[in-house]
């Protein structure tokens, strides 16, 4: 039996509004889930449900086996850490860790020790008795988490929790959040709208799109065998090219290159002769030397070097694509290259349902 089990949930606003539709997930102790989609697709309203701040409108939320639905926030079990951290600003750090414990009437022996074994996990004992302005702004991230693990609690809510912070503080928090995850075991459920942020950190990633659930997957899982465009789009950085194209006698026409694609569509080949199909490949999945898989000529619109690889702007007779390749092989601006893509890298979609066929 799952630890938690989302069962047909659904949410409808009391404007009417339907931002989540039968949404069915299982997850086991210990699991690190992150909800990854673009603003608005339901992310925050679903994790909500989950914390007990929203109503279920429909279906049921278990927790150990039990119905969760009428219970309230505190008795769930549920710590949850929001994008903006509202520490107490008159409050030291140590004070801030222990603001719940002395709530809830607990010794102070035990609740000083429970401060400092907070700390040594995240890493702020020599920051006790500072006050939140006088830390940047991860160490008063790593507090707001404090201030939620220290509960001990076997649920772990955190909605954007980085999206205050600059990109290179995000990425320290990040390996930071999956440190404390490993060190407390407890279960997490992490919300972003940051793909790299959801294949860095997750067990498991749920991609959602306008309310509905994607795809539910491991990152391998979500990388190498997308479901439908949207996920193959959302997923991976640059995105996956998209071509539009139809399939005549096995082929496809990608600008003015023919693509054998028949053993791609195996068995489907015949169905969807004079098909309308969307043909996907991965920026880095492309070689220009080696000559493995079909080949593609076209002109280079601009190169970005990045340091480790070099992002290539290309057009393939009318159509725009990025290809990712060694920065020693960055082809000259406005001229004409031919590169490779493995069949094996070659994605097929429905050009209606945009399925992965
Ligand atoms: P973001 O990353 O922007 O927070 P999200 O995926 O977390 O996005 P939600 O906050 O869950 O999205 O919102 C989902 C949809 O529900 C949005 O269209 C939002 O406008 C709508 N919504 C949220 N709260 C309410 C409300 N109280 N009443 C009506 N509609 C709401």
């Amino acid at each position: 039996m799952a630890y938690l089990s989302l069962k047909d949930i659904n949410k409808i606003y009391p404007n009417g509004f339907h931002a989540v539709h039968d949404f069915n997930l299982e997850i086991e102790k210990g699991e690190f889930i992150v909800f990854v989609g673009p603003s608005g697709c339901g992310k925050s309203t679903t994790l909500r449900m989950i914390a007990g701040l929203e109503d279920i409108s429909k279906g049921e939320f278990l927790i150990d086996g039990a119905r969760a639905n009428e219970k309230g926030p505190r008795d769930r079990g549920v710590a949850m850490v929001f994008q903006s951290y509202a520490l107490y600003p008159q409050m030291s750090v140590y004070d801030n860790l222990a603001f719940g414990l002395t709530l809830q009437g607990i010794d102070e022996d035990i609740i000083e020790k429970k401060v400092k074994s907070t700390a040594q996990i995240l890493g702020l004992t020599d920051y006790l008795d500072r006050l939140p302005r006088a830390l940047s702004g991860g160490q008063r991230q790593r507090v707001a988490v404090g201030r939620a693990i220290i509960r001990k609690v076997g649920i772990f809510l955190m909605d954007e929790p980085l999206s205050n912070l600059d990109a290179k503080q995000r990425v320290t928090m990040r390996s930071e959040i999956t440190d404390i995850h490993r060190k407390t075991g407890s279960t997490t459920i992490y919300v972003t709208h940051d793909q790299t942020e959801a294949m860095t950190m997750a067990d498991r990633i749920v991609v959602m799109k306008e309310g509905y659930v994607q795809q539910v997957g491991t990152p391998y899982e979500l990388y190498f065998n997308p479901v439908n465009v949207f996920v193959a789009g959302f997923i991976g950085e640059p995105p996956m090219n998209f071509v539009k194209t139809t399939v005549k006698g096995g082929k496809c026409r990608i600008g003015e290159n023919t693509v054998d694609v028949s053993t791609i569509l195996g068995d489907k080949a015949k169905s969807y002769e004079g098909k309308k199909v969307v043909f996907g490949f991965r920026p880095e999945a492309i070689s220009l030397k080696s000559t493995e898989g079909c080949s593609i000529k076209a002109s280079v619109e601009l190169t970005e070097l990045l340091g480790d690889n070099t992002n290539v702007y290309v057009d393939i007779q009318g159509e725009k694509s990025i290809l990712k390749v060694n920065p020693h092989d960055t082809p000259e601006m406005d001229s004409e290259i031919t590169f490779f893509i493995p069949y094996s890298s070659i994605y097929l979609f429905d050009g209606e349902t945009e399925k992965r066929i």
